[in-house]
């Protein structure tokens, strides 16, 4: 049966979550996003209309962990044993994480008495097999159990689920878009947590009045005829599907002045922001900007966009201070010389004979290895 949604390019108002939601379809690799906001704000509408604008993935037919059929190394053993895997292409789907979700619903169950009794390893995925490169959205994630958000995380930053029971595991690939929706009011994340969401938004009700007369129109109009609302925004969703694959394709082609990262990094360590992972999560997350409007280089309007994404839910000077806010980077940015100096190309090759453990002096610069050429 067809289940209707609510497209997302019929959405109102609501800027900076389509941002965030369309930038992690740029790069993937960002991770995610956590919607803060009241009841009623469209939250997982947003959400679940996400699929209409995601490009299609690729996987095999009949395949439970979404391998995907260009990373041959990270195949499943089901995927490996097969002569030939049918290789489909399909939306993208939202996988749901329930409020009172066992640890076994989770990561996948190993059946202990089968591999007592006759030695055979049989092991069932769980949700987050099924998340594999998709979107795996958590409603209410503040109301989640800690032990379910433990290993919740472990995952986040492995990007592998390992199950092990009687000294026998199993491990998959498990890397998807997190997304979580919380109400402040009902309670606060704790750090931990709401540090390994890349990128948070806060939606609040829209005040204005011209905007909550087209959103009462397209409301009425979806609910009369959902097929034909959705047909009416279909153009527009291939049309964003076209835009983010071709973004995708810049992907590694833009630029990024040294100033604006300097700048970033000015700014976390003024501001006492913790970890450096906002700062790779500012990077990553204005690159996908610049290229989803088709730039070459990343603008200081990506960069702050980005740190408004990035910044606005993380902890600061270890977790004593709250989190900055958009005006601080605002004013941050009004307040520097745009002449602060030549504006290079930042490098992203890394420098292999930087080793900080020989200042201990355990290792010999001797022993080193050979020049090693990062690229
Ligand atoms: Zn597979």
């Amino acid at each position: 049966m067809i289940k209707y949604r609510f497209p997302f390019m019929a959405i109102i108002g609501q800027d900076d979550l389509s941002l965030a939601l369309i930038l992690n379809l740029v790069n993937p690799r960002i991770g995610g996003v956590l919607i803060r906001g009241t009841k009623g704000t469209g939250k997982s509408t947003a959400v679940y209309g996400l699929p209409q604008i995601a490009p299609l993935i690729k996987v095999h037919e009949s395949c439970s962990y979404n391998c995907s059929p260009e990373e041959l190394d990270r195949w499943c053993p089901q995927c490996k044993s097969q002569q030939t895997n049918t290789i489909v292409e399909r939306e993208v789907e939202v996988v749901s994480l329930p409020m009172n979700i066992s640890e076994e619903n989770l990561s996948g169950r190993i059946d202990v008495e089968r591999l007592l009794k006759t030695g055979d390893k049989i092991f069932t995925p769980g949700l987050l097999a099924k998340a594999h490169r998709q979107i795996l959205y958590i409603d209410e994630v503040n109301l989640i159990p800690d032990h379910i958000t433990d290993s919740l995380l472990d995952v986040v930053a492995s990007g592998v689920s390992t199950v092990e029971r009687e000294g026998f595991s199993v491990e998959h690939d498990a890397r998807f878009l997190l997304i979580g929706t919380m109400n402040s009011e009902e309670g606060e994340l704790r750090p931990q947590i709401l540090d390994r969401f890349p990128l948070s938004v806060t939606i609040n009700t829209i005040r204005d009045v011209d905007d909550r007369l087209e959103i009462i129109r397209r409301n009425y109009a979806f609910e009369a005829d959902p097929a034909s609302f959705m047909e009416s925004f279909k153009d527009v969703s291939d049309m964003m599907k076209q835009t983010i694959l071709a973004a995708r394709e810049m992907l590694p082609e833009i630029k990024i002045p040294e100033s604006l990262v300097k700048n970033v990094v000015d700014f976390c360590v003024h501001y006492m922001v913790d970890g450096h992972r906002p700062e790779i999560v500012i990077i990553k997350t204005a690159i996908a900007y610049a290229a989803l409007e088709l730039k070459p280089e990343v603008e200081s309007k990506h960069i702050k966009m980005a740190m408004k994404l990035a910044l606005l839910h993380r902890t600061r000077d270890g977790g004593l201070k709250k989190a900055v806010n958009a005006s601080d980077v605002d004013s941050w940015f009004d307040g520097i010389k745009k002449d602060r100096e030549p504006d290079r190309t930042f490098s992203m090759d890394y420098d292999v004979q930087n080793l900080s453990i020989l200042k201990g002096g355990y290792l010999s610069p001797s022993k080193k290895s050979g020049k090693v050429s990062p690229n």
